[in-house]
């Protein structure tokens, strides 16, 4: 005979472990799935230990999906100033860095405690380190087998997360899942991750590696003004992973690498000035010598700056203000923070996260086709997500 649960969440995660408080608060009898060893392992490693949990100014413009809509009433029902509280509530010291995002001052650990603690307390029960091996629709409710027991429930909450860093656990089950229950599934790509080059250019900029500047970069549906740091296999840094999101294979990237300098006056005041100057030198006024010497040698490495024609310098400066590199690809899943795309919104209820054709079937967190920009945003969306359906189940 199966245990039997009113709601089963498959994944204690983020979104899982949410929606595990708030159902279970609302007296359902919740049980909290996973084959990992550990609850919440990513956020123990997220923000280098000490997890960017949300974000001051999360808004709906901050999350990528094929319908940017679709996010927005989760978010307002549970918005960051609702996660503050209970991180306030819970006695956890934070701090805020740039851009609005917000730290444990101690150890991302204090999160999982959080909201561990918001279960047990109210009657969820946690089981991992467990194989999932069927998952049946019934007349009412759902059949989960496991290694460990059968479970039936009346609703079941999909809240497995993304591909990325499968090292750590993360699996295609949620994708597939949908699949088996004729949902659709928007393709999947590692999101928040470096990005790649190959051959002549990755020669050319090999050497760069370990160089950071401040550039703004943009594709045609984005742009960010970050930090960029170049790496023995392309581009990284914030500004990278940013736009790495909503990049797709053979877009090629515009980079200001002095965002806010035009470039063309500099070299054009610099000739008047020190007209035996090189021009690499005076490139080496707004970038790192390295840099400036690379950028000067693609625009056919012009010498001193009264030997240069205006039109050579008017190309050197492009190269600055409005450089374009295609990369080959990205890092992946390896090292992606998340995954871009997965289970199509328009298979899911805004309001409660559950399917529209499967009565008592849910989907949370990075599963769904919503994905955060860097910053908290991903987190947000888990805590947002998961109380919506918490609310529901
Ligand atoms: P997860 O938190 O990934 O939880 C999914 C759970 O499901 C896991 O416990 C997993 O073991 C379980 N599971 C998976 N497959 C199965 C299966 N087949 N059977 C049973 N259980 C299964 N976001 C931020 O907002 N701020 C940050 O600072 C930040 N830092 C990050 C750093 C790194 C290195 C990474 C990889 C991600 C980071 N993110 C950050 C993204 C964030 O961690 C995720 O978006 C978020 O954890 C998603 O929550 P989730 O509950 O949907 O999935």
């Amino acid at each position: 005979q199966p245990q039997v649960f009113d709601t089963i969440i498959i994944g204690a995660g983020a979104a899982g472990l949410m929606c595990a408080g708030v159902a279970a608060m609302r007296g359902r009898r919740v049980l909290v799935l996973d084959h990992a060893q550990n609850v919440g392992e990513k956020i123990r490693i997220s923000g280098g230990g000490r997890c960017n949990f949300t974000n001051l100014f999360a808004k709906p413009e901050n999350f990528v999906s094929q319908n940017p809509r679709f996010c927005i009433s989760a978010l307002n029902r549970f918005t960051q100033h609702d996660f503050i509280k209970m991180v306030q509530d819970a006695g956890i010291a934070y701090h805020e860095r740039e851009h609005g995002q917000l730290f444990c001052d101690n150890s991302a650990t204090d999160i999982i405690d959080m909201l561990v603690k918001r279960c047990t307390t109210s009657g969820a029960h946690l089981q991992l380190h467990t194989a999932i091996t069927g998952v049946e629709k019934l007349d009412s409710g759902f059949r989960v087998e496991t290694d460990r027991g059968i479970f039936a429930g009346t609703s079941l909450v999909i809240a497995t997360g993304g591909y990325s860093i499968p090292k750590i656990g993360a699996t295609g089950f949620g994708h597939a899942l949908a699949k088996r229950f004729g949902l659709r599934v928007v393709p999947t790509r590692a999101g928040l991750t470096p990005l790649t080059f190959e051959g002549e250019l990755l020669n050319r900029i090999k050497d760069l590696s370990g160089i950071a500047v401040e550039a703004r970069i943009r594709s045609n549906k984005a742009d960010f003004t970050e930090a960029l740091l170049f790496t023995h296999r392309g581009l990284s840094g914030p500004a990278i992973l940013q736009i790495s999101s909503y990049w797709n294979e053979g877009d090629t990237l515009r980079i200001d690498l002095a965002p806010g300098q035009d470039a063309f006056d500099v070299l054009i005041t610099a000739k008047h000035a020190t007209p035996k100057q090189d021009v690499a030198t005076a490139v080496a006024t707004l970038l790192p010598k390295r840099l400036a010497k690379l950028l000067v040698d693609e625009a056919g490495g012009p010498g001193r700056l009264c030997e240069t024609g205006d039109k050579t310098l008017k190309r050197v400066a492009d190269i600055i203000n409005d450089w374009r590199v295609t990369p080959s690809g990205s890092e992946g899943y390896r090292t992606a923070e998340v995954t871009v795309g997965g289970v199509d919104t328009r298979d899911l209820s805004s309001k409660t996260l559950e399917t529209k054709t499967v009565p008592g079937l849910y989907f949370i967190g990075e599963v769904v086709d919503v994905t955060g920009e860097l910053g908290g945003f991903n987190f947000q969306w888990a805590w947002s997500s998961g109380f919506a359906a918490g609310q529901y189940v």
